[in-house]
């Protein structure tokens, strides 16, 4: 079983990226780094409060490597609290779609909304509020395949 580790879902990226314990230069350091795959795993996990199977579910994932994520992830951040040390996260084999499709009940207008920029209130076309999310990987735009292509590639390089 040597699937390669290739672009796990993630729908969140974190505030910051940097964590380190108060008034220790940070030359005096030791760094852990926390992929990005293992923070989501975290956050469905340990902070959404889901079980592994419907976490692993949500990251594309079966269940025994989410546990091998979150368990890996778990131990980074206790050596960091427990020893003191920095957290940073960044890298990991993920995809995320870059933006959330949303469409209108009232006209079926749909329309592409950057992440991080919350929830429009209303349709742009005819300013109804009877608006729903229609997630970029279900509505065949192709944006998860293009940000997992990228990603792959990346990956192999
Ligand atoms: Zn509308």
């Amino acid at each position: 079983m040597s699937r390669p580790h290739c672009c796990r879902k993630i729908n969140h990226l974190p505030e910051t990226d940097y964590f380190k314990p108060r008034a220790i230069p940070l030359a005096k350091l030791e760094e852990v780094v926390v992929a990005l795959d293992e923070l989501e795993a975290i956050r469905l996990a340990d902070l959404e409060g889901l079980y592994h199977e419907a976490a692993a579910e949500k990251m594309g994932l079966s269940r025994q490597t989410f546990g091998r994520i979150i368990e890996a992830a778990r131990r980074k951040i206790a050596d960091c609290l427990v020893n003191g040390k920095a957290l940073k996260i960044e890298g990991g084999n993920v995809a995320m779609p870059s933006q959330r499709m949303f469409k209108c009940d009232a006209c079926g207008h749909e329309w592409p909304e950057p992440f991080g920029t919350g929830r429009p209130q209303k349709c742009p076309s005819c300013a109804s509020d009877k608006i729903h999310r229609a997630d970029a990987d279900e509505d065949g735009t192709g944006r998860m395949r293009r940000q997992r292509a990228r990603c792959c590639r990346r990956a192999r390089d």
